[in-house]
């Protein structure tokens, strides 16, 4: 029997990047699939910059940039066309170092993971379904594999939520909608770049300009049609045909998805953790559940590599409120797609000019912003990215190289002084910037005694 450090369950993209992130770290891991090849269709169409700058961290940020588009947003529009709300977000590289918004095809990010697994020589084993997963002190088991940890990254239908136990808080969001996605067969510029939410309460309805020639529509469904599940070819265009008919190309799949909004009420059982799916769900209109998951993974890597319990247990209380602040949102822009919801929340009934939604920026739970939120990510003076000085260690960020940090540095932290970060850190009035392996903000001081607390933070004595 092997004995890795840690087992992760499924091979989707968050157990994919997890693994990565893992091993990135120096942990032993083994992904077991159950599936002997990746799911051929996409569902995510969309990812944001902080999961950007995970694959950056990962070295993948050039095999999976081709295979995006940035973003120019989301429109709502009425049933006679009038904008609503504008969601338009900026084209230029944000304060994170991406664009706020990709546009990608799933299967090319899966792919792009799956090719970085196997180049780094990391355990991957397929065609296998674990139907038992049990622990005791030293260790778990699960389809005779054994490791110190396991993190299930299985999926909304997961074993290992079941194993945890406590099942998933409903927060109350659950609708049949029909997934389209289609493969243009002539130029349709006239769809447009833009996101479109059509909000119509007789049919609300979202459009997704994908990569390439892909084009996605959302739309719901009455519960007299597909009562199965099953979507016959000729309902699906019968659908589409105010935006599309079958001149126009061809269907990739037309599939009906129950959008649900969940979150587990336990993400961890002493050795056994759940991650993406498995923790949570979410209606798709935010485009961030697989964001969710990646930075689930990217909060637990570090922790496991690190592997100390009060640390661990610091995974579902700084990720479950987080999460749950983009399924609300998502599940209140379920509400507005529906014009009188919107009118109501807009406070008039006709809006004369478009509302701009603003984007949301919780902060990690237990912190207070700007705490618990990601450190931007400037080009420093040699010209490399600050993430790319740093790797996945500890960082502090000083306003002046002279600040006495040799102690953090011999804790492993990188210590990086340089005139890029002298507006973040006088923004905050600070002196020092203490950053987590996952990017995240940790503490800010703003005199030497301040600074030595650092040290106390990076033992994780928070
Ligand atoms: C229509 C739609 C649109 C979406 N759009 C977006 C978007 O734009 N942006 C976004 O961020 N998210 C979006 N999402 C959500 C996103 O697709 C998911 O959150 C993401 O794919 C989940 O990844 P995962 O790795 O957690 O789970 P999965 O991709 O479901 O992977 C789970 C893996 O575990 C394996 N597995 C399960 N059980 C076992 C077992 N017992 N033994 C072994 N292996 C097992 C499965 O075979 C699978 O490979 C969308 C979802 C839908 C449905």
């Amino acid at each position: 029997m092997s004995k890795d450090d840690v087992l992760v369950l499924g091979l989707g993209p968050v157990g994919a990047t997890l693994a990565l992130l893992l091993a990135a770290h120096g942990v032993r891991v083994r992904v077991l699939e159950r599936e002997a090849a990746r799911y051929p269709l996409p569902r995510a169409l969309h990812f944001d910059d902080e999961v950007m700058r995970v694959f950056q961290s990962l070295g993948l940020a050039d095999a999976i940039l081709p295979a995006t588009r940035i973003s120019p947003g989301m429109k709502f529009v009425a049933p006679d066309g009038r904008l609503l709300m504008d969601w338009s977000r900026p084209q230029a590289l944000g304060p994170l170092g991406w664009h706020v918004s990709y546009r990608f095809h799933q299967p090319a990010l899966e792919d792009a993971l799956r090719e970085a697994l196997a180049a780094r020589g990391i355990a991957v084993e397929t065609g296998v379904n674990v139907t038992e997963i049990a622990q005791d002190a030293e260790g778990v088991t699960a389809a005779g594999r054994r490791a110190r940890w396991l993190v299930g990254c299985d999926g909304a239908r997961s074993i290992t939520r079941d194993t945890i136990g406590g099942g998933f808080e409903d927060l109350g969001f659950a609708e049949r909608w029909l997934v389209v996605d289609l493969l243009l067969a002539r130029p349709r510029d006239d769809l447009g770049d833009h996101s479109i939410q059509f909000c119509d309460p007789r049919r609300p309805a979202t459009y997704v300009r994908g990569v390439g020639e892909r084009r996605r529509f959302e739309i719901t469904l009455h519960d007299d049609e597909a009562p199965d599940d099953r979507m016959d070819p000729a309902l699906a265009w019968s659908l589409l045909d105010r935006w599309v008919t079958p001149a126009d190309g061809t269907l990739e799949r037309a599939a009906v998805y129950t959008f649900n909004s969940k979150v587990a009420r336990r993400w961890r059982d002493r050795r056994v953790f759940i991650a993406g799916d498995a923790a949570h769900l979410t209606p798709p209109f935010l485009g961030q559940g697989l964001c969710a998951g990646i930075r689930d993974a990217a909060n637990l890597a570090w922790k496991l590599a690190r592997g100390d319990d009060p640390l661990l247990d610091t995974y579902q209380r700084e990720r479950a409120p987080h999460v749950r602040q983009y399924i609300e949102t998502a599940v209140r822009i379920g509400g507005l797609i529906n014009t009188r919801a919107m009118a109501e929340a807009l406070g008039t009934d006709a809006p004369e000019e478009p509302v701009r939604m603003a984007s949301i920026a919780p902060a990690l739970g237990g912190f207070e912003a700007p705490l618990g939120r990601p450190v931007p990510q400037p080009w420093l003076a040699d010209g490399i990215r600050l993430d790319d000085r740093v790797g996945h260690r500890w960082a502090v960020l000083l306003r002046d190289a002279e600040l006495p940090a040799d102690r953090l540095a011999e804790q492993g932290a990188v210590l990086v002084a340089d005139p890029a970060l002298h507006a973040f850190l006088d923004t905050h009035n600070a002196i020092a910037a203490l950053v987590r392996p996952d990017r995240q903000l940790c503490a800010l001081a703003r005199d030497a005694t301040a600074m030595a607390g650092f040290s106390a933070l990076m033992e994780g004595q928070r």
